[in-house]
């Protein structure tokens, strides 16, 4: 019996080495990685500039307190505050402990008690984070809840216009939906959350915990919609797999983060920060970028054609490298089957397969990749019809 918490459903295969997109299973059977341990390994496994960074760093100096200044925490703030345009960063050790700040930050700053977020939202499994998250399956067991959030449908305009509680401290929303099945948020929508946002006098924070990163073709996914948010976070692709969360803000909140109203005891700790200044480093560049997006219209444009006559297929959406596939079905067995493939994606949702290959992906694997969907994606429907 395993003496680990059964909190996941864990699959059949371990996977014990990984380079790049390839991943190798205990009995040498290799895969194409679609999954980059959820959007994290966004330079591929074991990247060579980051495991150069750490090793450094592991000879240099790995902990000490956020009680004495840290310079590649500044570095890294550096990085942080010109790809997104805000002014300071907190640094913590993963995604809900990001949103647990921005949510404290909001409320603090502002006075006020509410927050709003949205309906198949994820923002975190903290007790704040989960409050926050919109949907019931992830609150089962657990109430109450945090009674500071409302949940308002997605995308829709409508209701947004309705609500005039002045009590609102901020609106959080991720402008792709990750866990919630790869919605991309409408331009009008979400121009109008900011613009709700003025008109209450609310913050308005964007959880970029998966969008960030690179992974969808800028370095945040805001960044396609020309908003301005107040606030952003982001984690899992900071590090390149070692655990680095961050919440950035603008200059206007810097007093209500005083000293003595928030910390963490690794956040932004030098072993953390040479991981994060050296994957920063590489993927807010302009040419990596510029390639990304390259890569992901060729791959778009080349499955949209070849999906086209699966008719299990719905829709195809999500932007970068951040990609739902929708069926009319459940996506279970066709996961299990591009596995068996060599090819490792995941759910988001029950009907949509999502793709986050690396950011590093060759023309060559997303080829490799492709052949491997559409054989599956149409034997599984020939299975299925006949
Ligand atoms: C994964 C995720 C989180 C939670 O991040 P953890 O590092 O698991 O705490 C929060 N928000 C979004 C959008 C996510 O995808």
């Amino acid at each position: 019996m395993s003496q680990v918490f059964p909190t996941y459903n864990r699959l059949d295969i371990e996977l014990v080495s990984g380079k790049g997109t390839e991943v190798k299973d205990q009995n040498g059977k290799t895969y194409l990685d679609f999954i980059s341990g959820i959007a994290v390994c966004n330079l591929g496994h074991s990247p060579s500039v980051v495991k150069e960074a750490v090793e450094k760093q592991l000879d240099t100096l790995w902990h000490v307190s956020n009680l004495f200044p840290i310079t590649k925490q500044e570095e890294a703030a550096t990085l942080l505050t010109s790809a997104s345009g805000l002014d300071a960063v907190f640094f913590c050790n993963s995604g809900a402990e990001a949103n647990e700040a921005a949510i404290k930050l909001s409320k603090k700053h502002t006075g006020k008690t509410k927050i709003l977020t949205f309906k198949q939202s994820f923002h975190g499994r903290t007790f704040a984070t989960m409050s926050a998250t919109g949907q019931e399956k992830i609150h089962s067991g657990f109430g109450p809840l945090l009674p500071t959030f409302e949940y308002l449908p997605y995308n829709d305009e409508h209701a947004l216009s309705k609500v005039k509680d002045k009590d609102v401290a901020a609106i959080m929303l991720e402008v792709i939906q990750g866990e919630g099945g790869v919605n991309p948020g409408t331009p009008s929508f979400l121009q109008a959350v900011e613009a709700k946002c003025r008109e209450l006098d609310a913050l308005l924070i964007i959880d970029e915990v998966q969008t960030g990163a690179g992974r969808t073709g800028r370095p945040f996914a805001y960044q396609h919609y020309s908003l301005n948010p107040d606030i952003v976070t982001a984690a899992k692709g900071l590090g390149s797999g070692f655990p680095v969360g961050a919440m950035m803000g603008k200059e206007a909140l810097i007093p209500s983060f005083s000293p003595g109203t928030h910390g963490s005891t690794f956040g932004g700790n030098p072993l953390a920060m040479a991981a994060a200044k050296a994957t920063m480093e590489t993927i807010f560049d302009e040419g990596f970028l510029k390639d990304v997006q390259l890569k992901s219209e060729y791959f778009m444009n080349k499955m949209t054609l070849q999906l086209q006559e699966c008719q299990i297929v719905k829709e195809i959406k999500g932007a970068g490298f951040m990609i739902g596939i929708s069926f009319d079905t459940e996506v279970k067995d066709i996961i299990t089957e591009l596995r068996h493939n060599g090819l490792l994606t995941l759910p988001a949702g029950t009907h949509v397969v999502r793709l986050l290959p690396p950011l590093t992906v060759t023309y060559d694997e997303l080829d490799q990749a492709l052949h491997i969907l559409v054989s599956t994606i149409k034997h599984h429907q020939s299975v299925e019809v006949y």
